[in-house]
């Protein structure tokens, strides 16, 4: 699985084979209310509805605006196409329950109305009836009858059959049933194959098919549907413009030879031409010949993912959801990257470790981010916050991927936390108004030091093997930890200053502040009371926090305060800290160069991974009131094309609704093809 997607309580990253900045700006929440734009919308259930702004689309030129465009259009068309997919009634259930939302003039202040309408959205966030995330059925809060008053009263057909299924728990009860005893197949109502369809008559399909010597195998199954033929065979409904799907594909085609028109260049046009071809062939060959170009096209500021591409939702890995992403490069980013990268000699030259563990010459690591200009099908509402593609993994051997993370959306998941966490773990007045004026330039700056020049840093003495084979369970954890030790370490740095990244010292101290607070203790709500710590950011971050807060206990660098009950940990002394993470930083790289195997076990299982009990559940009490809902969602901007008499496109402009409900309406009103 290629895709990230992070929530604020469920966080699930499959190993590390994305590169770990999610996990920074997961743990640096709550340190901004910068700007006057509402990014938290609304909460209902277990969902929060997020607005998120496209930073960057300005330094676009008009052709790429109308890129842009083209390909958040191209991806809208294809919207129902995911409905249909997580289950063969769900484009009917919304219809019906749309039409009563439109033209319901009963009373709307009841409890039952107000049920109906948090039931309503739970299945627009989830493109169907079964939660997006656990795959179970949204179950409705209010009883059927009332349902079938709504539908009589707005003169709405909906099939009693499938209204009973609404209020069945047992009926279609999993999207995605992973429990073999129930049957892949047939325990699932994920609408992939006919709903008779058994695993084993798949498993033989395919094994007449696949040739397992085929060095380049085509993704088989990616772009169909498993249907029963009128013999009693089963075969393949394709995807494509005149097969199934084929209302919408058309109109994701016609976008998608416009963006052609307007490409930043060869390849990427090549590319699109390719998509096109996929999608009136279904050829998947072409599919491939798309992916490898795609890989390729690595010039141009905007790039896109648009087709039927990860298979989680199919028990058997066979069949695509379809989905798109519409990315624009962060250039602010980018432009951080090259500073640090360009002088990452200096920071490597001026570091605390020792001499003899200092590359002679270090390359700054980079890494590519985007923000997101528009997203549909299987990557919204709920969205990955980064993506690795293609899948097919003799591409990837053969030609790369692309592995990008979603600024703008993880800034914004951040945002819409509020300020609430900061206002009850912070101490000071001025350590919250640091944390709001800074606190976005910090994370960033931080992100990128321990990413660029993190990483980088450091060399390993000659015979002593890789830090996996000498640090082994432990080298995670210890190499998380040099990269931030790295990163607050010239935070604090006036070079940063002089190279232009940041104003003043502040920021610096912003970081700091946040990372102790959460190193000793907001990340623990995370983590279950009783439980040690397992996961290596988390095992890093309170090794440092840790570690720094004892070690300065004589000086008094950090000092634990109390007040009305609640614990806190504040910072004396900015300068001592920095010499303590400096202190760290040389013994952990001195860890890493020696491969020093129980100097390391002995940091992590000391300072990492046991967790204070009482102050544990202190943080669990303390978040418990703030509220707040584990999951979140997006409301797209609206792109709006400003034409001239000719009709011709003289600009894009864009719009930030505000509203969810009006938005899926929208949606349904412009998108609905099949
Ligand atoms: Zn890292």
């Amino acid at each position: 699985m290629k895709r990230f997607k992070q929530y604020f309580w469920v966080l699930v990253l499959p190993a590390l084979i994305f590169s770990c900045q999610q996990h920074q700006h997961d743990e640096q929440v709550a340190n901004h209310e910068g700007d006057n734009f509402n990014y938290l919308s609304e909460q209902f259930a277990d969902l929060k509805i997020i607005r998120y702004k496209i930073p960057g689309f300005d330094h676009l030129n008009l052709k790429q605006k109308e890129l842009v465009y083209y390909l958040t259009q191209a991806g809208l068309e294809g919207r129902d196409i995911m409905w249909d997919q997580n289950y063969r009634h769900n484009l009917t259930i919304r219809k019906a329950l749309e039409n009563i939302v439109r033209t319901y003039d009963g009373d709307k202040e009841n409890e039952n109305w107000k049920q109906f309408m948090v039931y309503v959205k739970r299945i627009w966030f989830s493109n169907g009836i079964h939660h997006h995330y656990s795959s179970s059925k949204i179950m409705p809060d209010f009883p059927k009858e009332y349902l079938q008053e709504l539908l009589t009263e707005t003169n709405t057909e909906l099939d009693p059959e499938i209204v009973d299924i609404l209020f069945d728990p047992v009926k279609d009860a999993k999207k995605v049933n992973l429990d073999p005893s129930k049957g892949l197949l047939l325990g699932s109502a994920i609408n992939f194959y006919d709903p008779d369809i058994t695993e084993a008559e798949v498993d033989a399909y395919y094994a007449d098919r696949i040739n397992k010597e085929d060095k380049t195998p085509v993704s088989y199954g990616l772009n169909s549907k498993m249907v029963r033929n009128e013999d009693g065979s089963i075969g393949e409904s394709v995807w494509k413009v005149g097969g199934m799907y084929g209302p919408a594909i058309e109109k994701i085609v016609y976008w998608l030879e416009k963006a052609a028109t307007v490409a930043e260049n060869e390849p990427q046009q090549k590319a699109l031409e390719l998509l096109v071809e996929y999608y009136k062939t279904g050829d998947l060959k072409t599919w491939d010949a798309y992916n490898v170009t795609w890989t390729e096209a690595t010039d141009g500021d905007v790039d896109y993912i648009n087709s039927f591409i990860e298979v989680y939702n199919d028990p058997k890995g066979y069949r695509g959801s379809y989905e798109t992403i519409v990315e624009i490069n962060d250039f602010d980013a980018s432009a951080r990257m090259k500073v640090l990268a360009d002088n990452a000699q200096w920071f490597e030259d001026n570091s605390s470790i020792m001499d003899e563990h200092k590359k002679a010459n270090v390359v700054g690591v980079t890494y590519k981010v985007v923000n997101v200009a528009g997203e549909a099908g299987d990557a919204s509402p709920s969205t990955p916050i980064g993506v690795n593609l293609p899948n097919a993994n003799w591409i990837r051997a053969a030609h790369g991927s692309k592995s990008v993370s979603l600024g703008n959306i993880v800034d914004a998941y951040n945002k819409a936390s509020g300020s609430g966490l900061l206002d009850e773990f912070a101490y000071s007045e001025e350590e919250i108004e640091r944390a709001k004026e800074y606190g976005d330039l910090g994370d960033n700056m931080h992100t990128a030091m321990h990413e660029v020049i993190g990483h980088a840093s450091g060399k390993i003495n000659e015979g002593i093997g890789t830090p996996k084979e000498t640090l082994k369970n432990y080298a995670s954890a210890l190499e998380e930890g040099r990269a931030d030790l790295v990163a607050l370490y010239f935070l604090m740095d006036q070079k940063l200053v002089e190279l232009g990244l940041i104003p003043n010292l502040e920021v610096g101290k912003e970081e700091y502040d946040g990372y102790i607070r959460n190193g000793l203790m907001m990340q623990l709500r995370r983590l279950k009371l009783g439980d040690d710590i397992e996961e290596a950011h988390m095992r890093n971050r309170q090794m440092i926090a840790k570690w720094v807060y004892e070690k300065g206990k004589a000086d008094n660098v950090i000092e634990r305060k109390e007040r009305d009950g609640k614990t806190y940990f504040v910072i004396n002394d900015y300068e001592k800290l920095r010499d303590l993470f400096g202190q760290l930083l040389r013994e952990i790289q001195r860890i890493k160069s020696e491969g020093d195997y129980e100097a390391g076990k002995n940091l992590i299982e000391n300072y990492g991974v046991k967790v204070d009990q009482d102050l544990h559940k202190e943080v669990l009490d303390r978040v418990a009131k703030l509220k707040s809902a584990p999951y979140g969602g997006f409301i797209n901007p609206k792109l709006v094309p400003i034409t001239d008499e000719d009709g011709t496109i003289t600009d894009v402009k864009v719009e930030y609704p505000d509203d969810f409900t009006q938005q899926m309406l929208y949606y349904s009103d412009t998108y609905s093809n099949l």
